[in-house]
């Protein structure tokens, strides 16, 4: 015997129609491409949602088919991530920063009938063309453009495209196992591998992240997506803020500080989503431009580990609230959240921002695990390393056309970080396997080494990488970019690891540079680090 309730799937298109209609009037506000700031409402997002999929349908898009997109967070790239995946396409959104050759693997592999471009990436996608095998329509995000055409013959217009629809396209009832989105990790080793979300994870993680010790937004929030819609699903805001019917600000091609401290303010953002780099640059805008973003309440951090001398910065000086999250693309991408638990109450200061330095705990609908190389599982005591696995609702099983399951005999999924867990289950990225420093059999995390780093007076970014040495396999080098107009020394930068890493750990060279090669999701890409300063220590006595 069953359970006797409603059957309904769960679905995107379920999302927007809600939005439209118990929110229609809440505000989308949208940095354009080259224009001014936009403004719009769920309700006519949800509208034009309907148009683009009617469009699609007539261009002869099917069921299934993967429609590509290469675009700043903006109006149209919302109507695009609900249009397709409520019609039953496959969204698959493309970080515009990788190499071509990436971008054409990946178009293919993914068999994208459409490619939808923000005008600012025409120049990169249009001497590829002749490599797209699949793709049949080209559409630039905005209105009809003469110069544009001349670039791409045959470039369709996403304005005249919904112009010319009228409103009755109604969402198709779809199986909630069915694909809605597509994208693939970078790839830095071997070639890019897609996770293909189902509308059953999309919609599952959208109520687990959002959980109050989770996103936790609500209709009273105004939130701001730095994160990019390219990355994991913008960490799955888009579709949160749809359920919650939250005041959604999108920051389109501007995202250095000053534009986002003026957007901030303008729009009295209340909650900010993005990766480490952004609030540094962030940190520096407000020391520049004055403002208190007295809006501004919380901010969800991660992507990559988030300095723990930030937390301090922006709450002692701001009133802001950093949240240090953890996820991939291979996990929605949420999996753990750091907020404290009641027993926390009486904690110091000191010790409760101890406790929050960490990646956090997981959300419902995750679970964690750290294993030896053997694949045992290890004890979770806050000391012991282990390879970091995970499993849940809305975690890949099997790559977008690989003939096998990513997962372990067991049914769990390999992150290639390497983490501690305490007994109340906090999560601690020790680094990524590939990145940590391998020295005499010992290891050293970069992500602490960086840590101590980055909250030294001056600095304004730095990394830690693994340097081949003749004796002991691997040292490490700390590259730094001092803050403007400041000087260090090496030997100011290493002092501040006395007493805070034993002594084999400190780096044996510290190299400075101008900036740090960032990655389209705004990472620091330790392999090209790796390429330029890997052999440093090779000519040194050893
Ligand atoms: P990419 O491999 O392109 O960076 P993802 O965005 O999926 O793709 O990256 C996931 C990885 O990012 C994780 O496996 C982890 O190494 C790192 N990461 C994500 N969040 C954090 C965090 N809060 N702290 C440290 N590392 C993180």
């Amino acid at each position: 015997m069953l359970g006797k309730m409603m059957d309904k799937p769960l679905t995107i298109s379920s999302l927007i129609a809600h939005a439209a209609r118990y929110h229609g009037a809440t505000e989308i506000v949208s940095v354009e491409t080259g224009a001014p700031v936009s403004r719009t409402d769920w309700a006519g997002i949800e509208a034009n949602a309907r148009k683009l999929a009617a469009a699609l349908s007539r261009l002869g898009i099917k069921q299934g088919d993967r429609c590509a997109t290469i675009a700043w967070n903006n109006r149209r790239h919302l109507e695009i991530y609900f249009g397709i995946a409520g019609a039953g396409f496959v969204c698959h959104t493309i970080n515009p920063r990788l190499f071509s050759e990436q971008l054409v693997y990946i178009i293919n592999h993914a068999q994208d009938q459409a490619l939808f471009l923000d005008a600012t990436f025409l120049p990169v996608v249009a001497p590829l063309l002749g490599e797209l095998e699949t793709v049949k329509h080209v559409i630039l995000m905005g209105p009809g453009d003469a110069a544009a055409e001349g670039m791409i013959p045959g470039l369709l217009f996403y304005d005249d495209l919904l112009a010319a629809e009228s409103d009755d396209f109604r969402w198709p009832e779809i199986e909630e196992n069915l694909p809605s989105s597509l994208c693939y990790t970078s790839g830095t080793t071997g070639h890019p591998k897609g996770v293909l979300y189902s509308h059953r994870s999309t919609v599952l993680h959208t109520l687990g992240a959002n959980q109050p010790d989770g996103i936790a937004l609500s209709a009273k929030d105004t939130v701001l997506a730095v994160v990019p819609m390219f990355h994991a699903n913008a960490w799955g805001v888009p579709y949160v803020a749809a359920a919650v019917g939250a005041k959604f600000v999108l920051p389109g091609p501007h995202l250095d500080g000053e534009s986002l401290v003026r957007l901030i303010d303008e729009e009295r953002v209340t909650l900010a989503m993005g990766v480490p780099t952004i609030w540094m640059g962030l940190l520096e805008a407000l020391e520049n431009t004055g403002s208190r973003i007295d809006s501004l309440k919380r901010s969800i951090v991660g992507g990559s580990a988030l300095p723990s001398s930030m937390i301090p910065a922006f709450r002692d000086r701001y009133g802001v609230e950093l949240i240090h999250g953890w996820g991939m693309t291979e996990t929605s991408p949420l999996g753990t959240m750091n907020q404290l638990l009641q027993k926390h109450a009486g904690l110091s200061d000191a010790q409760k921002a101890e406790l929050r330095k960490g990646q956090g705990r997981p959300l419902y609908g995750v679970e964690l695990r750290i294993v030896d190389d053997a694949g045992r599982v290890l004890p979770e005591d806050g000391k012991t390393q282990g390879d970091l696995q995970v499993r849940g609702y809305w975690v890949v099983d099997t790559y977008f056309r690989a003939d096998s399951s990513a997962t372990t005999g067991d049914g769990w999924f390999d992150t290639g970080d390497v983490a501690t867990i305490d007994p109340d289950g906090y999560m601690i990225i020790r680094d990524r396997s590939k990145d940590i420093i391998k020295t005499g059999g010992e290891w050293i995390s970069t992500v602490e080494l960086e840590d101590i780093a980055i909250a030294q007076d001056g600095v304004a970014n730095a990394a830690a990488i693994a340097a081949r040495h003749r004796k002991w396999d691997e040292r490490p080098v700390l590259i730094v970019v001092p803050q403007p107009g400041v000087r260090l020394s090496e030997q100011d930068i290493l002092r501040g690891y006395d007493g805070k890493v034993a002594r084999w750990q400190v780096p044996d060279k510290v190299i400075f540079v101008d900036a740090l090669p960032i990655g389209g999701t705004g990472k620091v890409l330790k392999n090209k680090l790796r390429e330029q300063f890997g052999d440093v220590l090779w000519d040194d006595k050893v």
